[in-house]
C-alpha cells in the first residue's frame, strides 16, 4: 500500500504550529484539514490521554458554538500519537486564515472554569478520563510557546 501524505511529513523537523495537512474535494466543496501540532514530535513529551480528551471536549464545544465558524466545522479530534489535533473545515484555507480562531480556541481552553461539557456517562464513552487542571496548563503552554509567536516555520510544513 502507498504511504499516505501525512506520513511523508518529516516529523523529526516538525515544530509545534498550525499546518495545512491536506485538502480534499467532496463534490464542489473543498475541505481543509489542519494539523494543530502542540508538541515537537519525538522530541517532547506527548499529551496524556486525560488532558487531550478534556481538550477535545472543550475544543469541539468551542468550535461548534463559534458564531463565525460553526457552520464550517466538519471535525475536530486528537491525533493518535497525542502530539496535537486535526481540525477539518469546509472551505479552501491556509494556516494564516485560522490563526485567530485557533488562538481564541486555546485561550478558551486555558481559561475554562466549571464542568467539562459532555463529561458524563450518558454523553461520553470514557467520561472519567478527564483532567481539566492539566489540560489548561497544556493549552496555556501551546499559546505561550507557539500560538502567540507564530513564524513561517510554524505555519508551513518543513521541506
Ligand atoms: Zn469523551
Amino acid at each position: 500500500m502507498e504511504k499516505i501524505a501525512s506520513f511523508t511529513v518529516n516529523h523529526l523537523a516538525l515544530l509545534p504550529g498550525i499546518y495545512v495537512s491536506r485538502k480534499d474535494k467532496v463534490g464542489d466543496q473543498v475541505l481543509t484539514t489542519f494539523d494543530l501540532r502542540m508538541t515537537a514530535p519525538n522530541r517532547e513529551p506527548v499529551i496524556n490521554t486525560a488532558e487531550i480528551h478534556t481538550l477535545e471536549h472543550l475544543g469541539a464545544t468551542f468550535l461548534r458554538n463559534h458564531p463565525d465558524w460553526k457552520e464550517k466545522v466538519i471535525y475536530f479530534g486528537p491525533m493518535g500519537c497525542r502530539t496535537g489535533f486535526y481540525l477539518i473545515l469546509a472551505g479552501d484555507y491556509e494556516s494564516k486564515d485560522v490563526v485567530s480562531l485557533v488562538q481564541e480556541m486555546f485561550y478558551f481552553m486555558a481559561n475554562f472554569e466549571g464542568d467539562v461539557p459532555g463529561a458524563s456517562p450518558r454523553d461520553c464513552g470514557n467520561y472519567l478520563d478527564m483532567n481539566l487542571p492539566l489540560a489548561k496548563i497544556v493549552a496555556r503552554r501551546y499559546l505561550d510557546h507557539t500560538l502567540n509567536h507564530l513564524t513561517e516555520e510554524n505555519l508551513n510544513y518543513p521541506a
